[in-house]
């Protein structure tokens, strides 16, 4: 575990929105109460995201900006994005679409695919987004386990990755193509939307009526798709809330891609049920890009991922030196285990720490969290929201059995908060066998400590077993990546006859840094140092980057197949990468 020195906040301690009263006190009445719900105990995301705002006469707040790839730029009010939705959802009842029906979302971050979004949900349809990025194959899979009745995607897309087999689909009964102009046997939505009315009340929805399917981002294997509900809304909200610090107005920039369940529940709905002033940037990271957004929007709650945080610290911190980044008052990072040195990077650079935070595609939101005015333990994922109880498990012939502080074992969840998943598409048996003993089980290991807070150890699959010792890949890659020439680490175990595995690493080298012999002596040794000839890496391989998921997530599964010579398994969701 890290050592870094805890980060005491005394300077926002008295402006955190997670007191230690609302933790003491807190039942998810008090989440629902956040939001204003419909008539009969019926809601809609859509409702409580956009039209309830407009309601109370906030309609000229502003809602979003939107940043073009072309330095374009376009600021969208709650009235605008309320009647926008309205439309998108009349145009989806003018093609017959109606409750239970499912359109999938795929396109870049253009301000269409938040209006689908939101007037999907307003329809009663569910809604599922995608990365524009994927090929054709992984589309089309997800099409089919989803049954897809609809799509809003753009014309290169269309042409380029789903015309071939559109019709080998059945169930899809629309596609509809941004802009003014479609292919044969699509519409285009421009048209249809200005003939379209603006005016569409919300749906009432009972609180389980299924919202999203969100496929889970593929890291450990084939990607299984997870049903979330509209009652789901209360927990975005409570969590924006404490987890994040938003309030009415607060600039903020989620970086992530809806195509991953972030971009959708801290993307879309919890910061526009918060009424917050949401920046959406249509670009990939671009450090300058970023570094000058964050300034030239006052941006003052950023959640942003370890991989893009990486990057920042690979370019160093004088590259920060020329933006006044003074607006930020809450960071916040989730997807990935955020290496101990990448909290204090932030804490020098931008002046806070950023936060970590642990959840997952089938928890629909934030679950255990480092919240503003908390003492931060750098490499620690913080505590369990209010609401959330988790515990460290060990599975056995008897059933589960709880572990104590220090030891490290399963982390589970009691199940029961609003934005759970209630199924995983076709697949109710994988679904039931995350539920043992009254708790849900998780695959990822971690540990609590003393004082409540939470430690990740790494996946159950990627854990390594050496000579008897038990290794999580998370505390050895960041210990590889405090040496000043490493970007990033990926650490998997290797079969071996002596020691059961041995320890292997890659890394990527920041930029001045070239790989040689000398060098991989020199951060094995630092490895040593750190954590015992038991633990460091037997040997270090230099990669020009390691294979990651779309959502940014390093695939150590991928690392180790290639080393073993073993078929890759589904990598429908790899980025690009040269290892
Ligand atoms: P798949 O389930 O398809 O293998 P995935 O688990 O990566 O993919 P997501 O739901 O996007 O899909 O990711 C959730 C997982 O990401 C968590 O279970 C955990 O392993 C990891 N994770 C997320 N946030 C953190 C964090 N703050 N610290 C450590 N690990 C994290
Ligand atoms: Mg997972």
């Amino acid at each position: 575990m890290a050592f870094d020195p805890i980060i005491k906040p005394e300077d926002v301690r008295a402006s955190a929105s997670l007191t230690k009263e609302i933790r003491a006190k807190f039942t998810w009445d008090d989440a629902r109460a956040m939001l204003d719900g419909l008539p009969g105990g019926k809601l809609n995301i859509a409702h409580e995201a956009l039209d309830r705002h407009v309601a109370a006469g906030q309609g000229d707040a502003p809602a979003m900006t939107w940043l073009g790839k072309d330095g374009t730029r376009r600021d969208l009010s709650y009235g605008d994005l309320t009647g926008q939705t309205a439309r998108f959802a009349n145009v989806l009842r003018a093609h017959g679409l109606a409750v239970g029906d499912r359109l999938f979302g795929l396109m870049g971050r253009e301000v269409d695919l938040y209006v689908a979004a939101l007037g999907t949900l307003k329809a009663e349809l569910t809604f599922s987004p995608l990365f524009s990025a994927f090929g054709p194959d992984p589309i089309r899979t997800r099409m089919e386990i989803g049954g897809a009745n609809a799509l809003i995607t753009t014309a290169s897309i269309y042409t380029r990755k789903i015309a071939a087999w559109r019709h080998e689909l059945p169930s899809l009964k629309l596609v509809l193509i941004v802009g003014d102009a479609a292919p044969e046997g699509c519409v285009a939505l421009g048209p249809a939307m200005a003939a379209a009315s603006d005016m569409f009340a919300p749906v009432p929805m009972d609180p389980e009526d299924a919202a999203l399917i969100h496929f889970t981002s593929g890291t450990t294997g084939r990607p299984k798709g997870a049903v979330h509900v509209h009652g789901a809304v209360a927990y975005h909200v409570m969590t924006g809330r404490y987890a994040l610090e938003m309030r009415a107005g607060t600039r903020y920039w989620c970086t992530a891609d809806p195509g991953w369940v972030t971009g959708t529940s801290y993307g879309i709905i919890a910061p526009l049920a918060n009424r917050v002033h949401m920046l959406v940037d249509e670009a990939e990271f671009d450090l300058d890009r970023w570094y000058g957004t964050l300034q030239a929007e006052r941006i003052e709650v950023w959640y942003t991922a370890p991989t893009a945080i990486r990057m920042m610290m690979r370019a160093g911190e004088y590259a920060a030196a020329p933006y006044d980044v003074s607006s930020l008052r809450f960071l916040a990072s989730v997807g990935e285990p955020l290496n101990p040195e990448a909290v204090v990077w932030g804490n020098r650079v931008f002046g806070r720490p950023f936060h970590d935070n642990w959840w997952r595609t089938e928890t629909g939101g934030i679950v255990i969290a480092n919240t503003q005015g908390m003492d931060i333990k750098p490499g620690s994922m913080g505590k369990p929201l209010p609401g959330q109880v988790a515990g460290i498990v060990e599975r056995g012939d008897a059933g589960l059995r709880e572990l104590g502080q220090g030891q490290v074992g399963e982390l589970a969840l009691r199940p029961g908060w609003p934005s759970m998943m209630r199924a995983y598409l076709h697949e109710e048996a994988r679904y039931a066998k995350c539920f043992v003993d009254g708790w849900y089980l998780t695959g990822d290991l971690a540990m609590r400590d003393a004082d409540g807070y939470f430690w990740f150890v790494g996946r159950a699959d990627d854990l390594i077993k050496t000579s008897g010792h038990l290794i999580g890949p998370f505390e050895v890659e960041s210990a590889l990546i405090e040496h000043e020439a490493v970007a990033e680490a990926g650490v998997i175990g290797l079969p071996d006859e002596t020691a059961g595995e041995v320890v292997r690493a890659y890394v990527s080298l920041n930029p001045g840094f070239e790989p040689s012999d000398d060098l991989e002596k020199s951060i094995r040794g630092l490895a040593r140092k750190r954590l015992g000839a038991a633990v460091a890496p037997r040997e270090v391989l230099f990669r020009k980057t390691l294979p990651k998921t779309r959502s940014g997530k390093i695939m150590r599964r991928l690392l180790k197949a290639r080393a073993l010579g073993l078929p890759e398994g589904d990598i429908s969701t790899l980025e690009s990468d040269e290892s």
